[in-house]
C-alpha cells in the first residue's frame, strides 16, 4: 500500500512544501499556519484588552469608583470624589470615537495638593489597580532640564513602560504620579527652595509630556545607554497625578482670603475660615504664586485637596482599610498559626505616639514594626500560638526601640 503522504490540515500543503510540519492527535499543522494562528491569538488578545478595559470603564460610575477607593484610603472624601470625576471623565475620553465635527474633551489631569503621608500616591496607586492600567510613581526631585546631571523627563514615559512590560500601547493608557511636584516651582517666587537648576526648565520640559504629544522615549531610560533606540510615546491618552505639600503655600492663601475679606469679596467670609485647613480654599493662582508657572497650570485642571490627618482618622487607618496595616501584621502571624490581638488601648497609644512623632500615616506602620519585631523573630516554631497586644506590652517595645530617637528630629 502507497505511504499516505503527509499534509497540513490547516492549508493542505505537502510536507516537502514545508519548513515544519507537526503532528496532533489526527491532524497535522506546518509552520507558515502556526505563525498565522499565532497573529490572530495577539490580535485578538490585544483587542479584548482593549475591550475589557472599554467594558470595566462603562461598568464603574464615578460613585463605583468612589466606593471602590473608600475600601482603601480613610476620608479625603472631596479629594476621592474629585478624583472619581476625572478619572471617569478621562477614559470616557479615551473611549469617545471622534467624528471630525465633535467636541473635543480635553484630558483631565489632576493635581492633588497636601502635606506627605496624607494618601495623594495612595489614591492614585488605588485607581490605578481598580482600572488594571500601568502605573508610575516618579519623583520631580530628580528631573533637570536637558543638559544638567539628573534625570531627563523623558524617563518618566521610561518608567510607565517598564511597569506596562513594554508594551506600548497599555503604557499609552497608563497613570502617572508626579511626586514632589512643588519642588519644580520656580525659585524666585518660592522662597525656600534651594535648588541650583532653575525649575521653570523643568515645568517646560514637562508641559510637553502633559499635554499630549509624542516622545522620544529611551527604553532603558537615562544617559547611560546611548546607542538604545527610542521607543515612541504618545502621552495624548496618558493621564498624569501630580502631587505636592507645597509647604508654604498656607500663607499664600491666607493672604487670598484676607485680601477678600477685607473687601473685595463676601464669598468667604460668609462661611467662618477654618484656619488650620487652609488647603481647602486653595485656587490655581495660588500654586502660581507659589511658583509653577500657569503653562503647568493649565495642563492640570482638576485641582484638589488632602487633609490632614487626625488621631481619628489615624486611628481607622489602623484597622479600617481592606488591607490595614494591623490587618497585615495578622495575616503575617496567622501564616505561622498565631492569632495577632490588638487591644484598643494599644491602638490608642500607636496613634498617640505617631501624633506625637510627627510620623502621620507611615509612622503607624514604623511603629508597628517596632512593637512587632520581637514576636516576630521568637515566635514562629514556639508553642504559643496566641499574642494580644497591650498598652503596656506596645509602650515597652516602643521604649526600647531606636523609633524614639525620631522624636529629636521632628
Ligand atoms: P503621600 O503620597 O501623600 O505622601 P502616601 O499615599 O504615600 O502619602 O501615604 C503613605 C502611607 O500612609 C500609605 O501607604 C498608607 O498606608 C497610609 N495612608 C495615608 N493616608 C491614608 C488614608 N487617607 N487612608 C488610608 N491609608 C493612608
Amino acid at each position: 500500500m502507497a505511504k499516505e503522504e503527509l499534509t497540513c490540515s490547516f492549508c493542505g500543503r505537502k510536507k516537502a512544501e514545508t519548513n515544519l510540519l507537526i503532528a496532533g492527535l489526527d491532524s497535522h499543522i506546518c509552520d507558515r499556519c502556526i505563525e498565522q494562528a499565532h497573529g490572530i491569538v495577539i490580535e485578538e488578545t490585544n483587542e479584548s484588552d482593549t475591550k475589557g478595559l472599554a467594558a470595566e470603564l462603562i461598568l464603574k460610575k464615578p460613585k463605583e469608583i468612589k466606593e471602590f477607593l473608600d475600601q482603601y484610603i480613610i476620608g479625603q472624601i472631596q479629594s476621592k470624589k474629585v478624583m472619581s470625576v476625572a478619572v471617569y471623565n478621562h477614559y470616557k475620553r479615551l473611549l469617545q470615537k471622534t467624528t471630525e465635527n465633535d467636541v473635543e474633551i480635553e484630558k483631565s489631569n489632576i493635581i492633588l495638593v497636601g502635606e506627605t503621608g496624607t494618601g495623594k500616591t495612595l489614591i492614585a496607586r488605588t485607581i490605578a489597580r481598580m482600572l488594571n492600567v500601568p502605573f508610575a510613581i516618579v519623583d520631580a526631585t530628580v528631573l533637570t532640564e536637558a543638559g544638567y546631571v539628573g534625570e531627563d523627563v523623558e524617563t518618566i514615559l521610561t518608567r510607565l513602560l517598564q511597569a506596562a512590560d513594554y508594551n506600548k500601547e497599555k503604557a499609552e493608557k497608563g497613570i502617572v504620579f508626579i511626586d514632589e511636584i512643588d519642588k519644580i516651582a520656580r525659585k524666585g517666587d518660592n522662597p525656600s527652595i534651594t535648588r541650583d537648576v532653575s525649575g521653570e526648565g523643568v515645568q517646560q520640559a514637562l508641559l510637553k509630556l502633559l499635554e499630549g504629544s509624542i516622545v522620544n522615549v529611551p527604553p532603558k531610560g537615562g544617559r547611560k545607554h546611548p546607542d538604545q533606540k527610542f521607543i515612541e510615546i504618545n502621552t495624548q491618552n496618558i493621564l498624569f497625578i501630580a502631587g505636592g505639600a507645597f509647604d508654604g503655600v498656607d500663607k499664600v492663601i491666607s493672604k487670598r482670603l484676607n485680601m477678600q475679606a477685607v473687601g473685595y469679596s463676601a464669598s468667604i467670609s460668609d462661611h467662618k475660615i477654618e484656619a488650620d485647613n487652609l488647603l481647602q480654599y486653595i485656587i490655581p493662582k495660588d500654586l502660581k504664586d507659589f511658583g509653577l508657572i500657569p503653562e503647568i497650570i493649565g495642563r492640570l485642571p482638576v485641582l484638589s485637596y488632602m487633609n490632614p490627618l487626625d488621631a481619628d482618622t489615624l486611628r481607622s487607618i489602623l484597622t479600617d482599610p481592606k488591607n490595614a496595616i494591623t490587618k497585615q501584621y495578622q495575616k503575617l502571624f496567622d501564616m505561622d498559626g498565631i492569632s495577632l490581638k490588638f487591644e484598643e488601648s494599644a491602638l490608642k497609644y500607636i496613634v498617640g505616639k505617631a501624633v506625637e512623632y510627627r510620623l502621620g500615616a507611615r509612622g503607624l506602620r514604623s511603629l508597628c514594626e517596632a512593637i512587632l519585631t520581637d514576636a516576630m523573630f521568637e515566635m514562629p516554631g514556639t508553642d504559643t500560638k496566641t499574642l494580644s497586644i497591650s498598652k503596656k506590652y506596645a509602650e515597652h517595645k516602643v521604649n526600647k526601640s531606636t523609633i524614639k530617637k525620631l522624636k529629636a528630629v521632628s
